[in-house]
């Protein structure tokens, strides 16, 4: 008797997002209640100089529909929001930002480009029902050890926000870069190319 035997053919599937869900869409538009505070179109960041002539934060459409939905969830179980710092960063502010600090672990190599750069990375915090920031332990753009969601030396409260930022970014399709308690990555950044510089000037 011939047995016969069927393998499950495995396809290596990629997403491919819509052309809808590639768009890069204000984020107020998908979510008003997201607080944005965008230091770099300030003096308020680790430059000193204002980098970026808008404080709006652009994103990937998928990318901001997923934001808007952990913040949501923040809102309806503990009514904290959220406050975003960045999101699609244009290359060449990249290139600024790596000339003043040129290590990867806090600027990604303009060369290589950043998750910021395909407009599908954030930089976030917390903030409870009155607006102010939960204490992570550090401020954002601290490129200390402390910035670290690895470093575990803080009080309980601090460990415990981290942990629930952490978790609920997780939940919603987001990674944690191991280096700053405040970036996250969207799961598929490496389906979204870096635009054209032209396409934003
Ligand atoms: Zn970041």
């Amino acid at each position: 008797m011939v047995k016969k035997f069927f393998f499950p053919i495995l396809f290596f599937c990629t997403i491919i997002y819509s052309q809808n869900d590639s768009l890069i869409v204000s984020l107020q538009s998908i979510d008003s209640t997201i607080i944005q505070d965008v230091r770099y179109a300030t003096k308020n960041n680790f430059t000193g100089k204002v980098l970026y002539s808008s404080p709006i934060v652009f994103l990937r459409k998928v990318v901001a529909d997923s934001l808007s939905k952990a913040n949501k969830y923040f809102k309806e179980k503990y009514n904290y929001r959220i406050k975003i710092f960045d999101g699609f960063r244009p290359l060449h502010i990249q290139k600024i930002m790596w000339n003043i600090i040129p290590d990867e672990r806090y600027v990604a190599n303009p060369l290589k480009g950043s998750r910021h750069n395909r407009g599908a990375a954030v930089d976030i915090t917390l903030v409870d029902s009155n607006g102010n920031e939960l204490d992570f332990g550090t401020d954002y753009d601290d490129f200390t050890e402390k910035a670290s969601p690895n470093y575990l030396k803080f009080s309980n409260k601090i460990l415990e926000n981290r942990k629930l930022l952490k978790e609920v970014m997780l939940k919603f399709g987001f990674t944690q870069l191991d280096s700053e308690w405040w970036h996250f990555d969207f799961k598929d950044w490496k389906n979204f190319s870096i635009p054209d510089e032209d396409d934003f000037n």
